[in-house]
């Protein structure tokens, strides 16, 4: 394992759940992080405590599904810390039913953030993992997409959910072809079912369904932001390209 001393990682979705715990994991190795979402405050504590414990963090506040949003969010962060070698794009909504009952509107949100929101950071950072890669003391970058187990395996129910987290491995493994060669490795982690605010925003009839299924003990964030940390703390050579992580009595 190499430390991420010296390194730079900008976090999507860092205000809450698996987004926070990479934050953590990642400033745990030495990175710098930029944190970056929509709730400051959640961000402002964040940078705050990582800092009590001597470690560079900046909150930036953003809504990545503009792209004039996440182009700046860029911008903030390569003005404070002058270079980017990880890029986690984490943030996500998730809406589950059925076509026939489903809100088109939650639809929206979910192709917004999941889909438009990972590609607007995807692109507006990869100048900068490309220099890094080039120039950097590691001469390696990372991007990791955080997906789902809905993104290799779809069920009733979780269609269009499922379509944004398909499409993002998809997206993945085309970018991952584009730019290996420059030593920018790209990496798509797909999660069971974790212990988040994600379900928070599910209408309540669809949140008591959710939790008659559910039973399982769930992952923590921590459990994915592990996997995050062994991709990016891999040496050159090494390009972990997916990583299947699931609570271990989730059995689809
Ligand atoms: P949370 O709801 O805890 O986190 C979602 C994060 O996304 C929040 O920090 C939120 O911050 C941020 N976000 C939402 N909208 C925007 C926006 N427009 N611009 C910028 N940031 C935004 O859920 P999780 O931690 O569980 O989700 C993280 C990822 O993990 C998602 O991609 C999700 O699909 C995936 N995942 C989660 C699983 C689970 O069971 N929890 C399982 C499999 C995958 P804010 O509201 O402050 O903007």
């Amino acid at each position: 394992m190499e430390r991420l001393d010296g390194t730079v990682a900008l976090v999507t979705g860092a205000s809450s759940g698996i987004g926070e715990a990479v934050a953590r994991a990642l400033a745990g190795q030495g990175a710098s992080v930029a944190l970056v979402a929509r709730r400051k405050d959640r961000l402002d504590e964040l940078a705050s405590d990582l800092e009590r414990d001597g470690r560079n963090a900046l909150a930036i506040q953003a809504d990545i599904t503009q792209r004039s949003e996440a182009v700046a969010a860029v911008r903030e962060a390569i003005g404070r810390f002058a270079r980017m070698d990880t890029l986690v794009n984490n943030a996500g909504v998730m809406f589950v039913d059925p076509v026939e009952r489903a809100l088109p509107e939650e639809w929206d949100r979910m192709v917004a953030l999941n889909v438009n929101g990972l590609l607007n950071m995807a692109r507006a950072a990869l100048p900068h993992l490309l220099e890094t890669a080039e120039t950097g003391h590691r001469r390696v970058a990372d991007m990791v997409n955080i997906s789902s187990v809905a993104g290799i395996k779809t069920g009733a129910g979780v269609s269009v959910y499922s379509l944004t987290k398909y499409g993002v491995g998809a997206f993945t493994e085309s970018m991952r072809q584009e730019v290996a060669a420059r030593h920018v490795r790209v990496s798509v982690i797909e999660p069971g079912s974790a212990n988040t605010e994600l379900r928070n925003s599910l209408r309540v009839e669809v949140q008591t369904r959710d939790r008659a299924r559910a039973g399982i003990e769930r992952l923590e964030p921590a459990d994915v932001a592990d996997a995050v940390q062994y991709i990016v703390t891999r040496p050159r050579r090494v390009a972990v390209n997916e990583i299947v992580v699931r609570p271990t009595e989730q059995v689809e």
